[in-house]
């Protein structure tokens, strides 16, 4: 249970004054449900005021703060159409408006009476030939409370919020602190001179303070590195099935080349994990087309050699068909029986296959979460490999546990070329397995940057790829925010290439029925189509190894790491590949650079971690790269240099006090659940 020090933390957002049912909405748009989301609605970044005499000496544009007395009030010609206004003279009598629009001109009245000096705060610009102010941040008497503060903190709305509103909740917010004991290592505190923990959250309200901010980070990391090490200590204490494989059906597997030597390193490691009696917790780590499927079938093997059964979680349906396939075909030779089950499979169908799990006929079950679902029962699960889900949660590990007979093994593969810190922040409570070497015979993808404006060439470049009887794909960009328009851009496109290309081409998005789906994806499989239109649901897994051309639109709105895994999908036959990246015409320097790194190099693990480096902290690009979602507080650049810290200091404090029972203990049992990896804490109960 929660400790009942963080209760006032987590009392709902309406126990705030002010905040009713009208203001609930747009505040949880911005995920502030609770006092602690608001402690944690950090500033984006603060304005600077600057104090000027008269205002001949502010700029247009710019933040001041100035005295004026007002000389006129103009309400509007029409009531209730155009601005109020308010002309107010400075020290040395240059003029200037203060407007109001709508409501606000009953502030205006109140706040500036005609003939008293008033402090004002706001933007200065122009209207015409007149300065004015819109809307004064702050009018304050001489004195006034506001008038000291040059500085000012702004934060991320959503419609229906102002920035005093959400000042004034954070403030209240700030008023109810409880008193926390200290978790961090008070040698690391020393070292860097960080202020408490409430003194941090005032302090990283009121201005730019990176003290306070790298503070409030590191604790999040720390909770994150505690967390997923209590996951590992619970699972060393968890009872597996030891796996001991014969070797009777890898040996009748005949594939049509050798594995490379990361191949075989890793399925040594995955074999050394799966005869002991803790269950296996292995990240196989490998770039796109280094060959993990492979990897992921001989430890299936393993579990049907030792009489068990293994699943396969794929996170789309499309790619659990396609693993189904692939995986059926290597298996042929062996006689194990596969078999695809997703959510839509209905009726008989359905009823066969659970019967096949439930009676052991079935050796590999590959499919999308319905493979977990209540109404699913194994003979005897013993092994679950789990492709390309970032954070495959612990409530979800928990569940599966329930389905075998003791806590299956478990192989997480991703082809994410994550940064190694970043690798430690996500699987942290995971070994890791790379497959740094890829398959021999691989040819370089000739990447090339272009401008969007030459869509026309480009066109007319897919059309002699296509005459020469190869195969496309067309990736339009896809941000986050709105997949509504990022939908309607990419049928803009289809639309406009079928002109051109006919029943060549398909369309295939997010938002098709699973069927329309699915028949896109054969068509262009199959060869019948040459060209595939697509949002980023191609992203992974998607194997046509005809397809050797890839044109991105808007590269540069993509992550590295995405546009990696994209260019992944051609280049895996023998044929020559190109990577086309189509750029905007308004690309920062930063822009400029990650796009000529993706020129340069294919490989996946160095482009993660430049991309590090050249984004630094600041630079939030449209589209979140993996990796760092876990984190709300912490930044890239945070992440990178504190986390190897509170990696250790997690370590330490495991190795010291496993059990969180020392004071230091009860301390970090307080920040898991401030930070919601209470689940960490769950476990240590459960164990
Ligand atoms: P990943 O899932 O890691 O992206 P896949 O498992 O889909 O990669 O493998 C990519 C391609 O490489 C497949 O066509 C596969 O048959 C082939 N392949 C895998 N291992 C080898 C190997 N050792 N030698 C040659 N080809 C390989
Ligand atoms: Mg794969």
């Amino acid at each position: 249970m929660r400790p009942e020090v963080l209760n006032p933390l987590f009392a709902e957002s309406d126990t705030l004054e002010g905040v009713g049912p009208k203001l609930k909405k747009p505040l949880e748009k911005l995920g502030l449900t609770r006092l602690r989301d608001f402690l944690y609605h950090l500033p984006d970044r603060f304005v600077t005021r600057r104090s000027i005499d008269s205002l001949d000496e502010g700029s247009e544009g710019e933040q001041v703060i100035i005295a004026l007395t007002p000389t006129e009030h103009r309400s509007p010609r029409n009531p209730g159409r155009g601005p109020y206004q308010v002309l107010a003279q400075d020290s040395v009598g240059n003029i200037c408006t203060l407007t109001y629009f709508g409501r606000a001109s009953y502030t205006a009245k109140k706040l500036l009476p005609v003939g008293e000096k008033r402090w004002v705060a706001g933007r200065l610009d122009r209207y015409g030939d007149m300065l004015q102010i819109v809307h004064p941040d702050h009018v304050e008497k001489e004195g006034g409370a506001n008038l000291e503060r040059l500085c000012e903190p702004v934060y991320a709305l959503s419609e229906g919020l102002t920035q005093p509103r959400v000042a004034g909740l954070v403030a209240q917010a700030l008023g109810r602190l409880p008193q926390l004991p200290e978790w961090i290592e008070p040698s690391q505190l020393d070292k860097e001179g960080w202020p408490g923990w409430s003194d941090s959250l005032r302090l990283a309200h009121k201005a730019e303070h990176s003290g306070a901010r790298d503070r409030l980070a590191y604790d999040e990391l720390l909770a994150n590195s505690l967390a997923l090490l209590l996951v590992r200590a619970d699972n060393r204490a968890r009872r597996g099935q030891p796996l001991r494989g014969d070797g009777a059906l890898r040996d009748k597997l005949d594939l049509p080349f050798p594995l490379t030597g990361a191949q075989m390193r890793s399925v040594q490691e995955i074999e050394g994990d799966l005869v002991q009696e803790a269950p296996m917790l292995r990240l196989l780590q490998g770039d796109v087309g280094a060959g993990k499927t492979v990897v992921a079938l001989m430890a299936m093997l393993i579990a049907n050699e030792a009489g068990k059964q293994a699943a396969l979680l794929a996170p789309t349906e499309i790619l659990a068909r396609q693993h189904y396939e692939t995986l059926r075909t290597m298996a042929g030779p062996t006689g194990v029986e596969v078999a695809l089950l997703t959510g839509r499979d209905k009726g008989k169908a359905r009823e066969s296959i659970l019967m096949g799990l439930l009676d052991g006929s079935i050796d590999i079950v590959v499919g999308t979460h319905a493979i977990f679902q209540d109404s699913v029962a194994y003979k005897d699960l013993a092994l679950v490999v789990v492709d390309e889900q970032h954070r495959f949660g612990v409530a979800q590990r928990l569940q599966l546990a329930s389905k075998g007979k003791a806590t299956p093994h478990t192989l997480a593969m991703t082809a994410t070329p994550i940064p190694r810190t970043l690798t430690l922040a996500q699987y942290g409570e995971m070994d890791v397995s790379r497959l740094d070497e890829m398959p021999p015979g691989r040819q370089a993808i000739d990447t090339r940057v272009v401008a969007q404006e030459r869509l026309a060439e480009i066109v007319d470049g897919v059309a002699r790829h296509v005459g020469a009887g190869q195969q496309a794909y067309w990736v339009c960009p896809m941000v986050r925010d709105s997949e509504v328009a990022d939908i309607a851009a990419a049928e803009a496109r289809y639309a406009s290439l079928k002109e051109r290309f006919g029943d060549d081409v398909v369309l295939v998005h997010g938002q098709l029925k699973p069927d329309e789906k699915d028949r896109a994806m054969h068509r262009f499989a199959s060869g019948e189509a040459k060209l595939l239109v697509a949002t980023t649901v191609i992203e992974v897994g998607v194997d046509v190894p005809a397809a050797t051309l890839m044109v991105i639109e808007q590269a540069e709105r993509f992550g590295l790491a995405q546009l990696h895994q994209l260019r992944g999908r051609v280049g895996r036959g023998s044929e020559k590949s190109v990577c086309l990246l189509l750029r905007g015409s308004e690309l920062s320097e930063t822009g400029r650079k990650r796009l000529a790194l993706m020129r340069e190099t294919q490989d996946g693990f160095l482009i993660a971690e430049e991309d590090l480096a050249l984004r630094g902290g600041g630079e939030l690009l449209g589209t979140r790269q993996s990796g760092d979602e876990a984190f709300r507080i912490a930044d890239l650049e945070q992440i990178s240099r504190l986390l190897p810290a509170a990696h250790a200091d997690a370590r330490l404090l495991m190795e010291r006090d496993g059990g969180l029972a020392s004071q230091r203990g009860e301390a970090a049992r307080i920040l898991l659940y401030l930070f919601e990896r209470d689940w960490g804490v769950q476990l240590l109960r459960g164990g």
